[in-house]
């Protein structure tokens, strides 16, 4: 067999995620023991999309979030990442994975490894990609989220919207073709977080699809394409941001909004 033109392996349209995948959830259940936590939740993220979920604490956003890549796993229900279907349990779910960029409220970096480290690591274990390679690949994305100069720096020596910069560059230098953040901003100071937004504003200008628990409604309207509310397991109202936020239907959602705006 000839391997001279071979193309590095890597995601390709038979993988059955392309670049900037939809999710589709159908009906999906989750308990723990006997608290049913989600109670059949269907929602859709059109490829390079963004949908923002909003809702109380307990309501079960985390949750859902951690289904999508089977941090959690769902009694009942269907999720679909591009043509993969994540819910089946043949399902090859370290691929999925690949495919799947997270960002979590505390970044969760590696403090032992420094910043380029951290972009590094999984490229490497996971992608198998050379040193060189995945470097590039690193001081690319960190570039990206203004961090550049940041490479040889621990965790422990950034601000908190640094951090999250870092965890948003470390995530995306697995190419991923859906990224889910679970309030990116929440535990930031005042003055960062509009440096994290603005580097959600250009992943999502630039078409990467995005499923995004937050409570920045100003972000919310300004770019998710949707905003959908739960509260108390069920999606209570979705609709187009600026509709929703400005004229909700329901009670419930209505309540909510008046806390958070
Ligand atoms: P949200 O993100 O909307 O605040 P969560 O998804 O974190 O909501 O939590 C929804 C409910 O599920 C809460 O009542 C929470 O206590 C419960 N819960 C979340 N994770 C677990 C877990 N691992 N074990 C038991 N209960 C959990
Ligand atoms: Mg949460």
């Amino acid at each position: 067999m000839s391997t001279a033109s071979s193309p590095t392996p890597r995601s390709g349209p038979t993988d059955g995620l392309a670049d900037a995948a939809s999710v589709v959830i159908e009906d999906l259940h989750k308990s723990y023991g006997s608290l049913e936590v989600l109670k059949g939740i269907s929602l859709s993220v059109g490829a390079g999309q963004v949908v923002c979920l909003i809702g109380p604490s307990g309501s079960g956003k985390s949750t859902l979030l951690r289904c999508v890549n089977l941090l959690e796993t769902p009694q009942r229900g269907r999720i679909t990442i591009g043509d993969f279907e994540v819910t089946d349990p043949e399902a090859d779910v370290d691929r999925m994975r690949r495919h799947v960029g997270m960002v979590f409220q505390q970044f969760n970096l590696f403090p032992h490894l420094n910043v380029l480290e951290n972009c590094t690591v999984a490229q490497l274990k996971v992608l198998k990609r050379d040193k060189a390679e995945a470097e590039r690949v690193a001081r690319g994305n960190l570039e990206r989220v203004g961090l550049a100069e940041k490479a040889g720096n621990y965790p422990d020596q950034l601000s908190g919207g640094q951090q999250q910069r870092v965890a948003i560059a470390r995530a995306l230098s697995m190419d991923p073709s859906l990224m889910l953040f679970d309030e990116p901003t929440s535990a930031l100071d005042p003055e960062t977080v509009g440096d994290v937004l603005a580097i959600m504003r250009n992943l999502a200008a630039e078409g990467m699809t995005m499923l995004v628990v937050t409570h920045e409604m100003e972000f919310a309207r300004d770019v998710a394409d949707k905003v959908v509310f739960m509260d108390g397991g069920v999606v209570v109202e979705e609709g187009p941001a600026a509709e929703l936020i400005r004229s909700p239907r329901e009670p419930r959602t209505q309540a909510f909004l008046s806390r958070v705006l």
